[in-house]
């Protein structure tokens, strides 16, 4: 163990009332390991926090040892920041109460929930705020990000939505910010990472949604994605905030409401919400059923929170996963050429391209108001390489790189800072925009230094 004597750890193990974990106990191997299999991180010691208290004595630990220092939430990050070599994980995915005051709609959850567990506790009084699409994704990471799902058209990004968080800092102390409290810190929390400290709990506001919402799948064959694609982004265009259409190519899986014969083919999918009266929403989701000629659709009205989850199945943890992503604030055909040409050349069952729609809510506010700074992006496009045996890496990382530098040249030149991957720190800059500079001095701050630095870097000014 480098640096670390057995009498320092045994005092931490005194102090903390989760588990320590070191490489020869039991429960280490599977600790260590997160969303995306490609990452294989050996830290010298997890501490598994179930209290505040645990996170304060492991941060001090950390910064008093001169030791790595990484913080784990949902561990879906697909740089693989929940995790580093030789230093000390805090583990905050034992941390997942939800307490939420219906009648001033809020939710206060800790800092290890998934998306999960704070849909089950919001959706309980019919009420929700915007977060991601796959639901064992950690709430910390995406919301520190910046966050976005199938209500931010409605509802905004899920930064929009935070009213406060409590935060370990580095010197170990707990603070709460909000817009009254260290403002100059829940300014750089709404988007700036991981960077300023380790959240214990986030507090969000919420939006009366469902529980049950219009929502669903329309397929259609691959010789006709350019056309659908043209077709979409004239619809999106002039879409309600409530109405949020997501397009996915990849090859279809086995769904029971496709013929046989295309399973396993390429297709194109428009994944559906519409987040207000489902009898409202009806008559204008049916301009999408004649796109062309459907291969099949699975549309209609059930549990926000089975939605929340319909892509799970396709995003199980412990595939190798490789990400490259681009904004856009328009689609142009040239794009749609790129897209049909890589789609044909897809390298696993598993890969796939999709088109997030942000637009609506997600741009009103201004550029600098939080540190999320992407305001113009109408679309959020991931290349998502996915596959299982690590003999493909070199094939499915490359198809995802290639098709990556053929969509550049329509794409806004912005990114999010959350799908970025382990190999584009040149991109880190880009991911913050504007706002980095602003950041860089809030991180003098409040971890001058850079204690917190597994994570997409800003450097203390
Ligand atoms: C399958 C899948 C689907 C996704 N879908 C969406 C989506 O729809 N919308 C969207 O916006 N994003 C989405 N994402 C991206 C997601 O927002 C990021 O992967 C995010 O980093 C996940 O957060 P986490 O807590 O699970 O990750 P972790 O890997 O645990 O952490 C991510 C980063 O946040 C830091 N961190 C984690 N917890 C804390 C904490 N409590 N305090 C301080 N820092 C912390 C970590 O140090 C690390 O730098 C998706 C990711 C995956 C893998």
């Amino acid at each position: 163990m480098p640096n670390l004597q057995a009498t320092k750890v045994k005092e931490l193990k005194g102090n903390v009332r989760g588990k320590v974990l070191l490489p020869s106990d039991d429960g280490y191997e599977s600790a260590r390991k997160i969303w995306n299999a490609t990452i294989d991180k050996h830290p010298a010691l997890i501490v598994r926090c179930t209290t505040k208290s645990d996170v304060v004595h492991a941060v001090n630990f950390a910064r008093d040892n001169g030791l790595l220092l990484a913080v784990r939430g949902g561990g879906h990050n697909i740089a693989g920041n929940a995790m580093c070599d030789d230093g000390i994980v805090i583990d905050l995915s034992q941390m997942k109460a939800a307490r939420v005051d219906p009648s001033a709609r809020r939710v206060t959850i800790d800092g290890g929930a998934t998306l999960a567990d704070l849909d089950a506790a919001t959706q309980a009084h019919g009420l929700a705020t915007p977060v991601g699409i796959n639901s064992t994704t950690g709430v910390a990471g995406l919301t520190l990000g910046g966050g976005f799902g199938w209500l931010s058209r409605k509802h905004g990004m899920t930064v929009d939505n935070l009213e406060s968080a409590e935060v370990v800092t580095a010197a170990g102390e707990v603070v709460r910010a909000s817009a009254t409290e260290h403002p100059d810190l829940f300014w750089a929390l709404r988007g700036g990472g991981g960077n300023f400290g380790a959240v214990t709990r986030f507090e969000f506001r919420l939006h009366p949604v469902g529980p049950d919402v219009l929502s669903g799948l329309i397929v259609y064959p691959i010789s006709e994605a350019k056309s659908v694609l043209q077709q979409y982004r004239e619809f999106a265009a002039k879409a309600p905030d409530e109405l949020t259409v997501w397009a996915l190519l990849r090859k279809a899986p086995p769904l029971p409401f496709l013929p046989e014969r295309v399973h396993g083919k390429e297709i194109i999918a428009l994944a559906l919400i519409y987040a207000g009266d489902p009898k409202q929403g009806e008559p204008l989701i049916e301009p999408l059923r004649k796109f062309g000629t459907p291969l099949g659709e699975h549309v209609g009205v059930q549990p926000y929170v089975a939605w929340q989850q319909a892509f799970d199945p396709l995003l199980t943890p412990g595939a190798r996963n490789y990400w490259k992503s681009h904004n856009f604030s328009a689609l142009k055909d040239g794009l749609f050429d790129a897209v049909t040409e890589y789609v044909d050349k897809l390298p696993s069952p598993q890969c796939e391209i999709f088109f997030g729609a942000l637009g609506g809510a997600t741009t009103r506010p201004a550029p600098d108001s939080a540190a999320y700074a992407h305001r113009n992006a109408q679309f959020v496009m991931n290349v998502h390489g996915r596959w299982e045996d690590s003999a493909d890496d070199e094939r499915c990382i490359g198809w995802a790189r290639d098709f990556f530098n053929a969509s550049a040249p329509f794409a806004s030149g912005g990114v999010y800072v959350n799908f970025l991957t382990a190999d584009e720190g040149d991109r880190v800059r880009t991911a913050y925009g504007p706002n980095y500079d602003r950041l860089a001095r809030v991180k003098r701050t409040y971890d001058p230094t850079n204690l917190f630095r597994v994570n997409q870097n800003i450097q203390p000014a």
